[in-house]
């Protein structure tokens, strides 16, 4: 089995190293665990090593996986880092800390009423598909503006930072450098870019929190 807490600590100093040519400091980065298509074993490990953020893209799975964890361990965070129907607002509203794929109108509705009955306090990101990519999840840029309002005036949303999946293949800097232009536009204080192939470069462009999935955890689960 991978050593996570080996590669956790591995990790963490290459996004401390990049954080530092930066001039910023390690703890301005925030690494989510990816423990998507994981077995829980494998984020039982690293929740021993003491690491707390993680990330899912599905609500069920994350359901699965972390209610019997979070009984053992109280201050997990957990974030939903892929694509949330409208219909499971209230779930995804439950279940995690942060919602960093917030990406249209009709689930930022959602999401005001699943946390007006709730109670919950949560934060969100907005995804911004930022290659403009067809059939990619995110925000359009030529829209984001328009949609940050409707999140604020119309939904009572507080926004509190922006994340993108940047075109496969392609030169992330760019798209990173760009991301990192809208964050400080808005003022927004999470940025949240960069996966196993790529979150040095995401941390030397402003990210401040990358989500790592097998650089932590190793090949993911066939799934069907
Ligand atoms: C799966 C996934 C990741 C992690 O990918 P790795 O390449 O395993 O690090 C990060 N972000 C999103 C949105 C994902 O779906």
């Amino acid at each position: 089995m991978t050593d996570i807490a080996t590669n956790l600590i591995n990790v963490k100093k290459k996004i401390a190293a990049a954080a530092a040519s930066e001039g910023r400091k390690a703890n301005s980065v925030e690494l989510v665990a990816v423990s998507k298509g994981q077995e829980s074993e494998k984020v039982r490990a690293a929740i021993i090593a003491g690491h707390r953020a993680f990330g899912e893209n599905r609500v069920q799975e994350a359901k699965n996986k972390f209610g019997p964890l979070r009984g053992l361990c109280t201050d997990i965070e957990l974030h939903l880092i892929g694509p949330l129907q409208t219909n499971k607002a209230e779930e995804a509203v439950k279940l995690f800390d942060v919602i960093e794929t917030l990406d249209r109108p009709r689930l930022a509705e959602a999401l005001s009423k699943a946390i007006q009955k709730t109670g919950r306090t949560l934060k969100f990101y907005v995804q911004v598909n930022i290659g403009n990519e067809e059939q990619k999840a995110g925000v359009a840029l030529d829209q984001l503006d328009t949609f940050l309002s409707f999140c604020r005036k119309s939904c009572g949303l507080k926004i509190e930072g922006l994340m993108c999946i940047p075109p496969h293949k392609a030169d992330p800097r760019p798209y990173f450098l760009q991301m990192k232009d809208l964050n400080n536009q808005y003022k927004f204080s999470h940025l949240s870019m960069g996966m196993s192939d790529d979150y040095e470069i995401a941390v030397r462009c402003g990210a401040t929190a990358v989500r790592v999935g097998t650089a932590v955890f190793g090949k993911r689960e066939v799934r069907g």
